[in-house]
This record gives structure tokens, C-alpha cells and sequence, in this order.
């Protein structure tokens, strides 16, 4: 589970319950996420170790959470677990006033009745959503075309279509009949139980569907969709941005963008020719989705629909850019702080929300460069000071459905629609009323990762497994003529499968070198070099989760990629290892391999990262374990040799020696 960010925290947490995981599974690896997450990003390379105290409300609150911090930590640590650790900060607070001058009572009181007020300055005002009430009314009247029109389900007679799409945190569902009228519809939050939400939807359908009338075809997208689709044996599966194109296309036949804000995640769709052609996604931040609006109408006291509508007044919406949620919150409260009404830090909310969109998601920097034929849908802008913030940023009109949150669903009643043979294989009343299912918890011993599966067995006899890493996790056998070569795992074996000197027998001892980054490409170079030169070579094992658990304490960069992060656990376990000369080269340029390259610099990185170790492993200084990194380049074999030279005539190695072996080294590396 992801822990950078809260909001992506929740969305993983939802795409596992969706696919059926167990609610203990994910408890725990919430707690675990929470502890990487301290150990390695809060604390930034600076170990946690000594006499620990955990504080705090959840540490007090969570016993669970002090033990998996105590369990990932080790037990030669000293825990304290004070009786009143939920309090600890004010209790500090209290102690330390006792230093303080203390301020009359009526002093205070002054200050609540007479509030600061503070103006903004200009270049903090935003231009108001409407510059007066004629603007407002055309703006509304123009946005009223785009309906959809309903239908009486209980009197209707003839075939009917259904779309599902079970998305992250909401369910959504719409019946249409021959004509696309929509006879039902159902937007929900699925509260974590996305299958029994369909359940009951169904239920609800056939209780007040004619008798005269059938579910023909149906069709389901989104996180659920696999989950759902197997329990229920509905007819069709569809990738969701499929849905919503589909959808999109229905209200605006020449769309060629559509911008969707859902509750935690954006897409931005371009449309060429009548074929999706590229479709960009929020990946890091989660800021300017619904959720994130709906978090600062929390705590404003209001739900999201009044405070749009509040934003819609707004006379001088504040600037609060576009940040992360987190960052967010204290521009609000500074704005809140400063005087600034309701109105104007909505209004300005709904602007952030199209700049992160338009600057962030989608990155243009000229917003008339979106398409000519715009469509703005999810549940985000149902609201309409969202909607008058794009046409603002964008100065273009463009098409919003007025089932805006709907729009997956009924893209996928569409396709069903066009996918139909006549006869649907969805699951029946008798079905619903007899359907129950069960989970079992089990590993797959297929392979050596032992993947720890959860097994939904659904009354209709099928089986929806979560938690594989492969197909065959999944009962799923390729035939021999299926499968391919595995040429990653050649390539991992070609480059690290070789046997080192007996360390008894190698005359300058034992070098260790971490399996990882750009050892990848290059191992084969040093452990000929080394082997020539009479070394031992030891090479860390391979990468997994113990490893990358060994390193994270002295995890300095929350921001560094996986890969390097991975290397402190390495270096950790050459040190366990018995190693005390580790050689890991700051490689800045690799060789060419082909000529028409442009560069073959090696990102900052894997150039960089042999130095941060250095500097923050303390056991290698612990230990008295020689950590040689030099600057180096291999794209010359001469200046590599001189350079090699260079770095071990202290070892009282001789030029000759060093030219054979880079000779040999190279030769292996072609
Ligand atoms: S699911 Fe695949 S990767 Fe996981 S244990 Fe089974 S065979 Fe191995």
C-alpha cells in the first residue's frame, strides 16, 4: 500500500477490497506502510534506535501499530510507552507555560471580539466566476441542453440495457431502454463492498421492472470489474476510459477532448479521428480531485453541493494555487485567517482545481490547445462553480452532461446496447436471492514467491482470485507453444551467473559489489575485472523485500527512485555478509553501444548514489568496511584503464596487471 500520499493511500486500500482482499491483510499492511513510511521518509537517513518513545494519538490509540513499529525496528532497541502518550504534546504545552508571562483573561477576550482583518493583496484576488447576475443566468441557461431524458421503469415493456461501473470509492449504475432513455440510475458511495452494493441495485431493478420487460445485455467497467463481472456473470467487460468515451461521444458525436474528475483520480482523454489516442492520468497527486473538495466543504462545515454553490457568489476568490492537499489546507486556513468569506475561498478552490488539471495532469501550457470539442464529466462537476472555474481558465464552453457522474455507466449500457445478441447472462432474481459467496486465504507454491492469494468461491461455482503476482497464481496454465522465452531472466542470469575464486584461494581477498542500478549492465565488466586481479568477488543476493527492509533507516530521499532506495538494503546485507572492501564505481557516462546514440550519461542518480551511500550507511564506518566509489567513465577503454590505474596503485597493483584485466573486463562486457 502506497504511503506517500493519504488520499492514493485510500485508493489502493479500495482496489483491494474491490478485488476481494481480506479486510485483516489490509489492516495490517496499512499499520506496515505507516512504519516504512516513518522509518524511511520521515526520519530521512537518520536512524531510529535507542531509547524510543512512541507518542501520540494513534501509537496510544493503535497498540498494533507500536508493534509493527517495534517489530520492524528489533527488539535491541528501548521502548517507552508512556500511560498518557496521547496527550504528550499538550501536556508539554502545559509545563512549558510555567515559564511563560500569563496574559489576563480579558485580554484574550478582546482579541476574540475584535478578529484581525487583513486584506490580500491584488495579486492574491482572482477574477469572480461571474462579473454580474446576467452572466450567471446565460451561463445556466446555456448548460441546460445537455440532458439525457427518463423513463418510467415500472410501466415500460421491451428490452432493457445495464452499464455498470464499479469505480474506486463509488458505484454507479444505468438502465437504459431501446430509445437510450434512462429508466434507472444509482450513484453511491459502495462503502468498501462494491459487489453487495450491485447486489442490492439489482435487486431494487427487478422489483420494479414490468414483467414485460428483460435485461437483454449488460456490461461493467472499472476497478471492480473482473470481481463483479465473475460473481454476477454479466455479459461484458470494458476498460473504463473506453466507457466513458462511449459515453461522452453520445452527448457531443465530434468530442475530441474529454476531461473527467472523478473523487480521487483525473483523466484527461484526447480523441483524433474518432480513436482515443492518448489519455493522461493523475500520477503522483491526488490534489484537484473530488475527494480533495470534499475534504476542505468538511471542514468548513458543508457538504460539497453548498459549498460550490457558495462559490458561485464569490466577488474575490482567493489565489491558493495548486498545491497538494496537505499544503492546501494551510493556504485555506491562512485565507480563513485573513478575513476572505466562504464564497471567495470556494470560488477559489474550484480555480485550483482546473489549474492543477490543465497545469499538472494534462501540462499544456496554452489551455485553447485543447480540443475544439470538449466534454467535462465525473462526479466533480455535477458541481457548477467547477464548471464556470474551466470556462474561466480555459475561455472555452464546453459539453456537460447533465449525468456527469454517470458517465461511465452509461457508456457501458451503450456498448452493451451495441454488444447485445438478445439474451443476457446476468445474474437473475432466483440467482441474487440464492448468491452468496466465501474467501479462503491460501499461498501459491508455484513458484518461490509463495504469493499469498485470497480465493472468492461465488455460489455459481466460479472463482475470482486476488493477490497473484502471475497467471498461473490464478489456475491459469500456458501451453508450451504459448509461451515465450523468458529473456529477462536470461539476461539476469547471463550477466550475474558467475562462479567467484574460492575466497580461501584469491590472493587480494574478497570484494563485495551490490547486485543493483547499473550493475545490471556492467557486473560482468567488474567481476572480470576483479577476478583477474586475483579478487574473490561477492555479490549481494537477489533483491526482495528483506533486502529493501534491511536498508531503509538510512533512506535519506523520500523523492529517489525504488531502485536506488533498494541499494542501502544491499550494502546492508554485504556488510552482514562478513564484506570489508565493497566496491561500487560512480559511473557518469556508460560505453556506447550503438553508434548513432545520442549520450550515454547515466541519469544523476546512478552517477550519484554510490556517494550517498558512503555518506549515509554508518555501518560501513561502523564495521572499518572500505567503501570504494571512484568517478569513472567506461566509454574509453584507455582513460579507463589510466583511471583504474589511478584509483588502486595504492593496493600495490601494478599498471600491467590493471591493463590486462580491463582488457579481459571489456572484452566480457561486449
Ligand atoms: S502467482 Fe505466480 S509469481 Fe506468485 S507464487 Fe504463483 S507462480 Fe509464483
Amino acid at each position: 500500500i502506497a504511503s506517500r500520499c493519504g488520499v492514493f493511500a485510500k485508493t489502493d486500500v479500495q482496489a483491494l477490497i474491490n478485488q476481494g482482499t481480506s479486510k485483516e491483510d489490509i489492516s495490517v499492511s496499512v499499520l506496515q506502510s505507516v512504519v516504512n513510511q516513518t522509518i524511511s521518509n520521515l526520519a530521512c537517513g537518520r536512524p531510529i534506535k535507542g531509547n524510543i518513545a512512541l507518542l501520540g494519538g494513534p501509537l496510544h490509540f493503535l497498540p498494533q501499530l507500536g508493534n509493527r513499529f517495534i517489530e520492524t525496528l528489533g527488539d535491541e532497541n528501548t521502548y517507552i510507552k508512556p500511560e498518557n502518550g496521547q496527550i504528550f504534546v499538550a501536556l508539554g504545552a502545559a509545563i512549558a507555560s510555567k515559564e511563560e508571562e500569563g496574559v489576563p483573561f480579558k485580554t484574550i477576550l478582546k482579541n476574540i471580539e475584535n478578529p484581525i482583518k487583513v486584506e490580500f493583496n491584488e495579486e492574491d484576488i482572482l477574477e469572480p466566476l461571474f462579473k454580474d447576475d446576467k452572466e450567471r443566468e446565460e451561463f445556466f441557461e446555456i448548460h441546460k441542453k445537455d440532458k439525457v431524458h427518463y423513463g418510467d421503469l415500472k410501466n415500460y415493456e421491451g428490452n432493457l440495457y445495464l452499464g455498470i461501473d464499479a469505480g474506486s470509492t463509488t458505484s454507479k449504475v444505468v438502465l437504459i431502454d431501446e430509445d437510450n432513455n434512462i429508466m434507472y440510475s444509482h450513484y453511491a458511495n459502495n462503502k468498501g463492498k462494491p459487489l453487495e452494493l450491485v447486489i442490492d441495485v439489482l435487486k431494487d431493478i427487478y422489483k420494479n421492472m414490468n414483467e414485460n420487460a428483460k435485461i437483454v445485455s449488460s456490461g461493467i467497467a472499472g476497478y471492480g470489474e473482473d470481481f463483479i463481472k465473475s460473481a454476477l456473470n454479466i455479459d461484458i467487460g470494458e476498460v473504463e476510459t473506453i466507457a466513458h468515451y462511449r459515453a461522452a461521444k453520445y452527448f457531443d458525436k465530434d468530442v475530441d477532448f474529454i476531461l473527467d474528475i472523478g473523487g480521487q483520480d483525473m483523466k484527461a482523454i484526447h480523441v483524433t479521428d474518432g480513436v482515443i489516442d492518448s489519455i493522461q492520468l493523475n500520477e503522483a497527486c491526488s490534489s484537484g480531485c473530488g475527494s480533495f473538495i470534499e475534504t476542505f466543504a468538511k471542514s468548513l462545515n458543508m457538504d460539497v453541493e453548498e459549498f460550490q454553490n457558495r462559490a458561485l457568489y464569490s466577488t474575490h476568490p482567493v489565489d491558493l494555487g495548486s498545491r497538494c492537499t496537505v499544503f492546501m489546507n494551510s493556504k485555506v486556513k491562512q485565507a480563513q485567517k485573513e478575513g476572505s468569506s466562504v464564497e471567495d475561498i470556494a470560488a477559489g478552490l474550484c480555480y485550483s482545481v482546473i489549474k492543477n488539471a490543465i497545469q499538472k495532469v494534462i501540462k499544456v501550457r496554452d489551455p485553447k490547445q485543447l480540443g475544439k470539442n470538449i466534454v467535462v464529466q465525473g462526479g466533480t462537476f455535477y458541481g457548477d462553480a467547477i464548471l464556470r472555474a474551466f470556462e474561466k481558465v480555459t475561455e472555452r464552453i464546453p459539453t456537460r452532461p447533465s449525468i456527469a457522474g454517470l458517465m461511465g455507466a452509461m457508456g457501458m449500457a451503450l456498448i452493451a446496447k451495441e454488444k447485445s445478441t438478445g439474451k443476457s447472462t446476468i445474474a437473475d432474481r432466483d440467482f441474487l436471492d440464492e448468491f452468496s459467496y466465501k474467501q479462503l486465504q491460501t499461498n501459491c507454491n508455484k513458484c518461490s514467491n509463495h504469493c499469498g492469494l485470497t480465493v472468492n468461491i461465488f455460489s455459481n461455482g466460479k472463482r475470482f482470485i486476488t493477490g497473484n503476482r502471475c497467471e498461473r497464481g490464478a489456475g491459469i496454465e500456458l501451453s508450451k507453444e504459448d509461451t515465450l522465452p523468458n529473456l529477462y531472466e536470461y539476461k539476469y542470469k547471463r550477466v550475474f551467473d558467475y562462479e567467484p575464486i574460492d575466497e580461501n584461494k584469491a590472493k587480494r581477498g574478497v570484494v563485495g559489489i551490490p547486485r543493483v542500478l547499473n550493475q545490471y549492465e556492467n557486473y560482468p565488466f567488474w567481476f572480470t575485472f576483479f577476478t583477474d586481479l586475483g579478487y574473490s568477488v561477492k555479490l549481494s543476493s537477489e533483491s526482495t523485500r528483506k533486502i529493501y527492509e534491511k536498508g531503509i533507516s538510512s533512506i535519506t530521499s523520500e523523492t529517489a527512485c525504488y531502485p536506488a532506495k533498494i541499494t542501502h538494503g544491499h550494502i546492508e546485507s554485504l556488510i552482514e555478509d562478513g564484506a570489508k572492501f565493497i566496491f561500487y564505481p560512480s559511473v557518469f557516462y556508460e560505453k556506447q553501444e550503438y553508434e548513432k546514440a545520442d549520450n550515454n550519461i547515466n541519469c544523476p542518480v546512478v552517477i550519484g548514489y554510490p556517494e550517498v551511500l558512503r555518506n549515509n550507511v554508518d555501518n560501513l564506518k561502523e564495521n572499518n568496511v572500505k567503501f570504494m566509489n571512484p568517478f569513472l567513465s567506461l566509454q574509453d577503454k584507455k582513460r579507463l584503464k589510466k583511471r583504474l590505474y589511478d584509483v588502486f596503485k595504492d593496493e600495490g597493483i601494478s599498471k600491467k596487471e590493471i591493463n590486462e584485466a580491463v582488457g579481459k573486463a571489456w572484452e566480457e562486457l561486449n
